[in-house]
């Protein structure tokens, strides 16, 4: 099986640049097939532990997919990054930053 933090560094690039490429203003339909698409990766997701726990999570009202648009979508990745941050010990990422991490680049 694939190394966890090597899959979760891997799986999180992955999951934030889609955010970053979403649309501004998704179709109805994108926006179904988006929840549907998170709610099959945490099925699918390689890490079985790893995997629970973030089904779990999405299962609380609070938490259901936000993807009405790409600035709520990519805050709402934040969010579950930052749930797993905290169940781990690790520092929260500020969300109003998201996009300068993964969209437009750090302004330094
Ligand atoms: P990562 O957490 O992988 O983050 C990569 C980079 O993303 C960071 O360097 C930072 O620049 C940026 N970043 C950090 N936080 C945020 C945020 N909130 N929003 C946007 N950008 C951010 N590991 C386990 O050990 N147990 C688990 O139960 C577990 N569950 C996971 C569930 C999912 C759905 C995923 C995708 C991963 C899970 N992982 C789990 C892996 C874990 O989240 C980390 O990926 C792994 O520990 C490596 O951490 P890292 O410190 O290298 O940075």
């Amino acid at each position: 099986p694939p190394d966890v933090e090597q899959l979760g560094r891997a799986s999180w690039t992955l999951l934030h640049s889609i955010t970053a490429t979403y649309p501004v203003r998704p179709t109805p339909d994108l926006q179904k097939e988006t929840k549907q698409f998170i709610y099959t990766f945490s099925k699918l997701y390689p890490c079985w532990t790893c995997a629970q726990d973030f089904q779990r999570w999405l299962k609380e009202d609070r938490n259901a997919p936000r993807v009405s648009s790409r600035d709520e979508f990519g805050r709402w990745m934040c969010e579950a990054h930052n749930a797993v941050n905290v169940k781990l010990g690790k520092e929260r990422f500020d969300c109003d930053r998201w996009e300068e991490r993964w969209r437009t680049g750090w302004k330094d």
